[in-house]
This record gives C-alpha cells, structure tokens and sequence, in this order.
C-alpha cells in the first residue's frame, strides 16, 4: 500500500480521488490553503468514509514554497491536481497561470528533493484540444497540443493548462530526471460530488438545475464522470507502463441542450431547467459584460473530440457513459441542498 499526497484536497476531483485511494488501502496526506479548509475537509469525507479520519492535512499554496517540503516527506506517489479553476476569465492570464505553472514545478521540485519518484499530473484536455487554428480536426489524441499562443482559441485557464503541463514535462526531460511523471487529461468533469463545497465543472449542472441558465447557448462540451478520472490516476499510480504517457479521459460530447434533455427526462418537475436556445449574437453580446459567459461564447459551435481508448486500455473496461455522469451531478446537487 502507498503513502500518497494529494494537493488540492478540498476539490472536486480530489475528494473522489481521496475517497477511492483510502478505500484501496492507501495512506493519504493532502495539502490545503487554510486549516479550516483542512477540518471541513475531514468532516465532509467523513460521511463518505471511515478512515477519513486518517488523513492528514498540511497547509500550502502554489504560490509560496512554504509547506511543499513537509507535504511531500515520507510520500510515495504524488497525485497533483492544485490549481486554479475559475468559471470567469480573468483580464491578467497570469492571474491563472502563474500558480499554475509555477505550482506544478515546486510540487516537482519538493518531490525530486525528497526522493519521491511517482508523479501523476491532472492536466486537462485543455492541454490538447485548443488553440486551433483553422478547421478542427475529426479528434484529438495525447499525441497533440494547445497552441497557448493563439489567444482566439485559448482562454486563460486553458493556456494555464496547457502550460504547466509542458513546463512539467520540460522539467522532467531536464533537471528532475528521474522523477516518473503520468498526465491525466480529462474532458469535463461530472458525477457525484462528495461535499456541499464543490463547484467549478458542476456548477454547470447547477445552474441548468436551478434556472441560472435560463437559456441554452449552441456550444457543447466532451463529458467525464469523476470517479473515472479517478480510477485513470490510480491505475496510472500502479502501472509502470504509464510513466512518461498522457491519458484523455473522456466519454461522449454532448451540446447544452443535450444535457438539458437529459436532467429534464430525470427531473421533469424541475420547471427552470431551460428548454429554448440562447441566440448567438445574444452570447456575443453578453460575453461583453460576463467572464463567465466569456467562456461560453468562444465554444459556440465548436465540436472538439478526443480519442480515450488508451485510458479504457489502462483501466481495463469502458467509461462511465456522459450522461450518467450528468445524472450523478445532478442527483447529489440536490442531496447537499445546492440546487
Ligand atoms: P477545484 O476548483 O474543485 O479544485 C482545485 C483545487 O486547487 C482546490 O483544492 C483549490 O484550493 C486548489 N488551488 C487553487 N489555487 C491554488 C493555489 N494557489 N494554491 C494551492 N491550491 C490551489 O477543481 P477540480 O477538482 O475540478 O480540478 C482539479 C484539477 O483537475 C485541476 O488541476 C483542474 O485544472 C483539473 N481539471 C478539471 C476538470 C473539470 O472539469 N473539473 C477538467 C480537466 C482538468 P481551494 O479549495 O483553496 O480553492
């Protein structure tokens, strides 16, 4: 059994990841921004797990060196999945990516001086599927990359992204060989969350959910269940024969109003669930005033598609399919009293 640290603790994936690595008998440490970050933390996965009270906690920020030395001693295997995740777009790109890049090299950094090898990444599809330029191609494989630079095609967030990536990469070809590193690239995450905390990715499902999104703009988005993602990091953890790869995790692309349909069939009660399309120009128009809507209008129309056979070969089985992933958001949305 492994001694493992997960930074991010208190996110959404990683409270699944958290989850699943106590259940397979792994020992877990996280880091987290703030004490009380670390005790909500404890009490929220206590519902989900007895052992919770097992993990062990340490304080640290992507943006200080202060607390990655005490979070990587005595570890095996180093899940790193801190980074910073917004809805809206920020003005200064380097308000995410900054943290994120920087972040992952000194989480690298403290993990090669402690002597810990085994480094699994949580990159994103946002690393490969963005920043084209010209037609999109029929589907994206690990083999490609985000063109950051091309600023039309690639918010913040996902040059944040992509750059950490390739600046881990770059780290472990140079000065931190001998560290073993995996990338996990997920698509959208949804499925259960484990605490009333969580947002980012399920927000979107909240917000179909609760009326915030009274209209349904024309762009979509590749689905992932979060309990899939973390099998991917497990079995990447234990699988020599992931060091040195990419993993896509991703099951069916599904428009907006897909998934609406999709929570209207589970919930037909749920008259905010929005059933008309939001105009383009409409979007455009919005995006001016809304980060958020930012985000949506640079997807309008765009179907990006990527491959995951390698992933369901490393798992040994298919994936959660889009749509009860969607369902499984939506479900435990409602059960902590978010929606
Ligand atoms: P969350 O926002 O729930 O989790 C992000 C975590 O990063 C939080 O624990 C947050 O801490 C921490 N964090 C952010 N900024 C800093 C910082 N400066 N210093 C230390 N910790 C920081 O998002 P997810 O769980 O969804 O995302 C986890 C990872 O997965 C991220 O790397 C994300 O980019 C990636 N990913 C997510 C996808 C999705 O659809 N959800 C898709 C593809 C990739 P705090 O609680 O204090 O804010």
């Amino acid at each position: 059994m492994a001694r493992t640290l997960v930074t991010g603790a208190s996110g959404f994936i990683a409270q699944q990841l958290i989850l699943d690595l106590l259940e397979q008998g792994h020992a877990v440490r996280g880091t987290v921004r703030s004490a009380a970050k670390g005790e909500a933390l404890k009490t929220a996965l206590a519902a989900h797990s007895d052992r919770a009270a097992e993990l062990e906690w340490v304080e640290a920020d992507l943006e200080s060196d202060a607390g990655w030395g005490d979070a990587v001693a005595g570890v095996d295997v180093v899940h790193h999945l801190a980074s910073p995740f917004p809805m809206a777009v920020p003005k200064d790109p380097d308000e995410l990516i900054r943290p994120a890049r920087d972040g992952a090299l000194r989480v690298l950094r403290a993990a090669k001086d402690a002597g810990v090898r085994r480094v699994v990444l949580t990159s994103s599809g946002a690393a490969i599927a963005y920043g084209v330029r010209g037609p999109m191609p029929a589907q994206f494989t690990e083999a490609d990359w985000t063109d950051p630079s091309h600023t039309e095609d690639c918010r913040p967030y996902v040059a944040s992204k992509a750059i950490a990536e390739r600046a881990a990469w770059d780290y472990v070809a140079d000065e931190g060989a001998g560290i073993e590193l995996t990338a996990i690239n997920p698509v959208a995450v949804f499925g259960p969350i484990r605490s009333a905390q969580v947002k980012t990715s399920v927000d979107i499902i909240a917000r179909l959910l609760d009326g915030r999104l009274p209209l349904l703009p024309n762009a979509g988005i590749q689905v992932v269940d979060v309990r899939d993602v973390s099998a991917a990091h497990i079995a990447a953890m234990n699988d020599p024969a992931a060091i040195g790869e990419r993993y896509i995790v991703a099951d069916s692309f599904l428009w907006m109003r897909e998934m609406a349909e999709v929570l209207r069939a589970a919930y037909p009660d749920r008259k905010k669930i929005p059933t008309r399309g939001m105009p383009d120009f409409l979007v455009r128009t919005l995006a001016l005033f809304s980060g958020d809507v930012k985000t949506i209008a640079g997807e309008l129309h765009k179907r990006r598609l990527l491959a995951s056979d390698k992933v369901r070969k490393l798992l040994g089985r298919d994936l959660i399919g889009a749509e009860d992933a969607i369902r499984a958001s939506a479900e435990t949305l409602i059960q902590y009293g978010a929606v």
